[in-house]
């Protein structure tokens, strides 16, 4: 923890450019611990910030000991950064005792989140905040996103944090107190159930604003060609790991007597609200195309979710996206396009000119409607 009450009634705060010389004076004169009272002394050490721990162990629920530096350091950077602008309190608890957020700044509370989490209790955390009225700021602090060529690859875990926001679409926010900045990654689309198209900026800590604001820059329309690629990636990765015969999709297409290679182009197109599932949309997509006649397709995908065929990812952060609501974007795109001919491609070379008329002909209508 960074901050302690001293033997005076004063809370001391170890951030900040004074944080050293705070941490030495400290030694002198007795802290206790703002939740439980209990004595705390200052660590420090070459791999850690100062920091305050309880002198014994302690039933303290209110702070780990075990917090990692990387916490510490980016908790007391980020106090700093607010702090500039804004008032912040250190690791204060709400006024109902019930949360202690990192750093609250007025209605804010900011959480610095390294350790994974389970997805329940980030969603917990969150929607307690929002109860209250008030905004959780969760900045994601763990490893930092793996790329893979011009993707990045985003974990379930760090898929919690994704916001959403009108110009930005969705994005992920991190901070790095080794690099004292953040990267953002915006305009995230999901390309395959791992890959995400993005586009990603680093800004360090003292070029941002307090909250911060969106920088609409320009933005670089994502090919479809891309996309299909993938698509066929996908397909060979699946099917090269023999998940084929468990997987219900692929098994889906071949009691259809059918090649998920040749399949239509517009069988497992990107839909902005496709982040809401852990599956590829050719998936969902088929299961939409083979369902029962009259059956709405908000209905066949929640059926499929239900029969555990489909699988979705909870996005705490972002309100009103639902695979009911993927499954509306789908139909009225359909709608838009025109009801292309639904026959599957004869061979390998067919497949491949068929899809080249289909970015001729749809790429810009289907791209228009993710880019945001
Ligand atoms: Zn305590």
């Amino acid at each position: 923890m960074l901050s302690a009450v001293n033997a005076h009634g004063e809370v001391v705060v170890l951030a900040g450019p004074g944080a050293k010389l705070l941490a030495i004076q400290a030694k002198e004169i007795p802290h206790f611990c703002p939740q439980c009272g209990g004595s705390v002394i200052v660590k420090a050490g070459d791999v850690n910030i100062p920091h305050f721990a309880h002198t014994s162990y302690s039933s303290c629920d209110s702070f780990s000991e075990h917090e990692s530096p990387r916490h510490l350091a980016g908790k007391a950077d980020l106090y700093q950064w607010i702090m500039k602008t804004s008032e912040a309190k250190m690791e204060a608890r709400l006024p109902d005792g019930s949360q202690r957020p990192d750093i609250l700044s007025g209605k804010i509370a900011v959480e610095f989140q390294c350790s994974t989490i389970s997805a329940a209790l980030f969603k917990e955390r969150t929607d307690k905040y929002t109860a209250r009225g008030m905004t959780p700021f969760w900045i994601y602090g763990g490893k930092p996103v793996e790329r893979k060529g011009r993707y990045m690859k985003l974990t379930p875990f760090q898929r919690l944090f994704l916001r959403y926001h009108s110009q930005l679409g969705f994005y992920f926010m991190s901070y790095c107190p080794d690099q004292k900045g953040f990267t953002i990654y915006e305009r995230i689309i999901p390309v395959t159930p791992t890959l995400c198209e993005a586009e990603c900026r680093f800004v360090r800590v003292e070029e941002m604003s307090f909250p911060p604001s969106a920088a609409i820059g320009e933005t670089n329309a994502f090919p479809l060609g891309a996309f299909f690629d993938e698509k066929r990636k996908w397909i060979d990765r699946a099917l090269y790991f023999g998940q084929a015969r468990r997987h219900p999709f692929f098994q889906a297409v071949y009691t259809s007597g059918r090649n998920p290679y040749l399949l239509p182009e517009f069988i497992g197109l990107p839909v902005r609200s496709s982040m809401v599932l852990r599956n590829h949309p050719i998936e969902w997509q088929f299961y939409l195309l083979i369902g029962e006649k009259n059956q709405p397709a908000e209905e066949i995908i929640r059926r499929r979710i239900k029969l555990g065929h489909l699988k979705e990812q909870p996005l705490p952060l972002i309100n009103g996206l639902s695979a009911e609501k993927a499954a509306k974007e789908y139909v009225d795109l359909l709608q838009l396009i025109g009801k292309p001919k639904l026959a599957d491609s004869r061979s390998m070379v067919a497949k491949l000119q068929n899809e080249q008329a289909f970015l001729a002909d749809f790429e810009k209508t289907v791209i228009n409607r993710l880019i945001f």
